[in-house]
């Protein structure tokens, strides 16, 4: 049966065709000069390898042109009947959860509701029958998962426990491994920014790129540091939280105790409370932003203003690490060119290395993310790829 060969050789660290089964799980497609790379073995042991997968039937093969044009390159994908994995966004007031293929398919994607601050048991209650209702669909035990990814908002430290934080107080201290260790397979858990980061590596607007910032801006403001590939945690998870940098010392007190910090003035939760007071009524981030695009003067001003100040902000992230690319995800970024032209003006304007003075190769690029509105539940899944398909 094709699950377990995959299952066994991905826990074989020693035979050459395991490297070139974790590669293709953590890269989902690729070419043979991919895996060569990222495999680190010789171009004949790769050809080997694929050929040996292939009448296994472990491995497909699809024809792919350039921009639709010249001679077909060839890329490799694990059969996707191959094996499964599940991602969990431990957010705010939902549980999302979503199972994957082995070629990163989205088999199921869905949300349950929940009252705000539910604690640890009720998170692990809620997955362990839902995601096993979700795998009893697909014909599947939980225990048949490869892993499930847990994408939690606030600092995990790399063993998977919840760092003391004010911004998840509730939480502080919590082994996450240990909670959702009763699910029956591997668990693995990070914060939700980074698990951005890994969906975009993974899938989306940073594939191939080594080294990148993402800053996510929703009802909080996130985000990641990738250099050579690693998505960098710092010493306590923490790294990246570029919501709190401290922009005005006087400022608006912020969740996390400082003042002024970028969040209180750019983050949504900010921008949605002047909405409703403009509009006499609550209003939700989709509903801003599309009014915002659709000419929305006053909404339109907001995102402007948030733009300006997201810039400087990234502007000195950008002065520390002048990183090639930035990728501007979230919520927010579904107003597109009208937050990120703002946005990218505004980093120049405050970044030590500017754009006018840098010939066009230098230049960094700025792209939105390619999922900006399920890319935490993907990440979470691209998590399980990455740390269980770890190339040793
Ligand atoms: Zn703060």
């Amino acid at each position: 049966m094709p699950a377990d060969s995959l299952k066994s050789l991905l826990t074989r660290t020693d035979l050459p065709i395991a490297r070139i089964v974790r590669a293709l799980s953590a890269l989902g497609s690729a070419t043979s000069l991919d895996l060569v790379r990222v495999a680190g073995l010789a171009r004949s042991t790769v050809s080997m390898g694929l050929a040996e997968l292939r009448d296994a039937g472990l491995i497909v093969e699809v024809e792919a042109r350039q921009n639709g044009m010249g001679r077909p390159t060839v890329l490799f994908s694990l059969t996707p009947d191959s094996g499964r994995c599940a991602g969990v966004l431990l957010g705010l007031d939902e549980i999302r959860i979503a199972i994957c293929d082995m070629a990163h398919n989205v088999l199921s994607d869905r949300s349950v509701p929940m009252a705000r601050d539910y604690d640890p048991e009720a998170a692990f209650a809620v997955v362990r029958a839902e995601l096993g209702a979700d795998c009893a669909a697909l014909g599947l035990r939980l225990s048949d998962l490869f892993g499930v990814g847990l994408a939690v908002s606030g600092p995990i430290s790399e063993k998977g426990v919840v760092a003391v934080s004010s911004v998840l107080p509730t939480w502080s201290g919590v082994d996450l491994s240990a909670v959702f260790g009763g699910l029956g397979c591997p668990v693995h858990a990070d914060n939700e920014s980074h698990c951005g980061a890994l969906a975009e590596m993974t899938w989306g607007a940073a594939i191939g790129e080594p080294d990148f910032i993402l800053i996510k801006f929703d009802l909080g403001i996130g985000g990641a540091i990738v250099l050579d590939g690693q998505v960098r945690r710092g010493l306590n998870g923490s790294a990246a939280e570029f919501g709190h940098l401290t922009l005005d010392p006087r400022g608006a007190l912020c969740r996390c105790g400082n003042r002024g910090c970028l969040e209180t003035m750019a983050g949504a939760s900010h921008l949605l409370k002047v909405a409703g007071e403009m509009s006499g009524r609550e209003v939700g981030l989709d509903e801003f932003v599309s009014a915002a695009v659709d000419g929305h003067i006053g909404y339109r001003r907001l995102i402007e203003d948030a733009a300006d100040i997201a810039g400087w902000g990234a502007g000195l992230v950008g002065t520390v690490l002048d990183p090639p690319l930035i990728i501007v995800a979230g919520g927010l970024a579904k107003a597109g060119e009208l937050f990120l032209d703002r946005f990218v003006g505004s980093y120049d304007r405050h970044a030590s290395a500017r754009s006018a003075t840098l010939p066009p190769e230098r230049r960094r690029r700025f792209l939105l993310g390619r999922f900006l509105a399920n890319d935490t539940v993907l990440g979470a899944v691209a998590l399980v790829l990455h740390q269980q398909c770890r190339i040793a």
